[in-house]
């Protein structure tokens, strides 16, 4: 008999949310990390000056059905802390209440929002292959609403061709938010920031037998006659040269969290169906990966274009031409910022991402977008100091054609007991939420039975 019923390979919030539902549940379940930090993208890093810089989930994008129920479940609720309050846009030289800029005819906006709410969380299936806005189109003339819908959809999944988002993986998300918050889109700010989920996460899984181990590279997926026997892991060196023999866990079933570019790293050659294998090469392409380029900048005083506590946006950049972002990251957590300061974040998205490999082309596009907010937003001319970054491992874009069953599904389709689950593989939703529900479709999986009490979380439901 395997020493673990599930092996689970990656400690970032998929993983972590699996491991603890499994455990929770009576499974024997053992989580292994490459890292020394458990936490994956949702990373925070302890910067210069007291100041405490996010890595990758700022925001999580939850009505209250997906992340934060499923953690309520686990009985380890989290507390909710700052949202945005108003979403203020750059168009032609000034901010503008995005409301305000757009002729929005309420009663045509309400019959969308009827039959969004109206529809089945299946049947947007059928709008995987085509945009937003060819979906509003038949319904609506109305450029106010096609343009408040392009801009969520562009800020949500950090798409520079706005216009580009796949209307089944929009109208999936605002009929969750329509539903449960009356609102077309809802996001907010973990107090203690995601990472503090995550160690409410590994405590739970270690109270019920769980075993998490850090610094522990998966180096191979073991499959055996098609049947996964578990994973060898990279064994400590104990000297510079030492090349030692991997260690084998071997685990009954084998969850992997890992991200779409890195998944095929640990698998087999040739075990995979080719069909199944493309879908994840064409997936991990560097052309479909959400990037941008942008800084923090550390400031005495708050600078915002309406209300602190605001995210604003634009689709047009004065100078860059592209769409982007702006929040003061220490109103929603006062704590990344040290006593009477500020921490700002901005980023400008990038239409081709593979344009990030050239250094030439950086340094200016970097040069270019600061100035392009000093433009938008002048006091950031007085930042104590400005800390750019480049993002290239945000996602993969929720673009027609790259989502629903164009995504590999969790199920291993020729391998018993093999799942992938993570923010890449079939699921729905964005970032931090999208993952934790691909895990409870992955975990009902290995249960082979739905979790009853978790049966209101939309997901993709594992009989499909
Ligand atoms: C800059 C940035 C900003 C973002 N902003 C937001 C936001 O505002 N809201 C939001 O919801 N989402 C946001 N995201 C996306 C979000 O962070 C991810 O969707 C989410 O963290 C994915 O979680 P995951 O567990 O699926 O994958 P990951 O967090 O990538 O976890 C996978 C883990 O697997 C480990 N691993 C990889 N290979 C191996 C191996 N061979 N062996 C063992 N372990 C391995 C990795 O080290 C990693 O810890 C952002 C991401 C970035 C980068």
């Amino acid at each position: 008999m395997a020493k673990y019923d599930v092996a689970i390979i990656g400690g970032g919030m998929g993983g972590c949310i699996a491991a603890a539902l499994l455990s929770k549940l009576g499974k024997k379940v053992i989580l292994l990390e490459q890292g020394p930090e458990l936490s994956g993208r949702a990373m925070d890093f302890p910067y210069k000056d007291g100041y405490t810089l996010e890595l990758g989930g700022h925001l999580i994008v939850d009505d209250g059905s997906g992340i934060s129920r499923i953690c309520e479940y686990l009985g380890r609720p989290f507390e909710i802390g700052s949202d945005n309050d108003c979403l203020p846009f750059w168009k032609e030289d000034q901010w503008h209440y995005i409301e305000d800029l757009y002729n929005i005819d309420k009663s045509e906006i309400k019959k969308i929002i009827k039959e969004i709410v109206n529809t089945d969380f299946e049947e947007f299936d059928k709008y995987d292959n085509i945009p937003v806005r060819t979906w509003l189109k038949a319904r609506t003339d109305n450029e106010g609403i096609i343009t408040l819908y392009e801009t969520l959809s562009g800020l949500e999944f950090q798409t520079s061709d706005w216009w580009d988002n796949s209307a089944s993986e929009f109208l999936w998300m605002r009929k969750c938010h329509y539903m449960n918050k009356q609102t077309a889109a809802y996001s907010y700010w973990p107090k203690g920031g995601p990472v503090k989920i995550i160690e409410s996460l590994i405590d739970l899984i270690k109270s019920n037998g769980g075993e998490v181990r850090t610094n522990a590279r998966t180096l191979e997926i073991v499959v055996d006659n098609y049947k996964v026997r578990g994973v060898k892991i990279q064994a400590p060196k104990l000297t510079p040269n030492e090349y030692p023999e991997p260690e084998m866990i071997e685990a009954d079933n084998v969850l992997s969290t890992v991200s779409i570019w890195s998944v095929m790293d640990i698998i087999p050659e040739n075990i995979l169906p080719n069909w199944y294998e493309s879908k994840i090469k064409v997936l991990a392409q560097d052309i479909f990966r959400s990037s941008w380029i942008g800084f923090y900048a550390a400031l005495d005083k708050p600078v915002y274009a309406k209300s602190p506590k605001e995210i604003s946006g634009w689709l047009d950049g004065p100078l860059t031409h592209q769409g982007g972002y702006y929040y003061l990251q220490s109103e929603i957590e006062p704590a990344s910022a040290p006593e009477g300061k500020h921490l700002a974040i901005c980023g400008s998205f990038v239409r081709n991402p593979l344009d990030m490999k050239n250094k030439k082309w950086l340094a200016e596009k970097m040069d270019l977008f600061e100035r392009e907010m000093d433009i938008m937003l002048p006091e950031l001319k007085d930042s104590l100091w400005k800390s750019r970054h480049l993002v290239f491992d945000c996602s993969v874009f929720n673009k027609p054609g790259l989502v629903g069953t164009a995504r590999p599904a969790n199920k291993c389709p020729n391998v018993e007991g093999l799942y992938f689950g993570g923010d890449g593989f079939q699921g729905r939703g964005c970032g931090l939420d999208r993952t934790s529900r691909t895990s409870l479709t992955c975990v009902e999986l290995i249960l082979g039975e739905r979790i009853e009490e978790l049966k209101d979380t939309p997901h993709i439901i594992p009989s499909k």
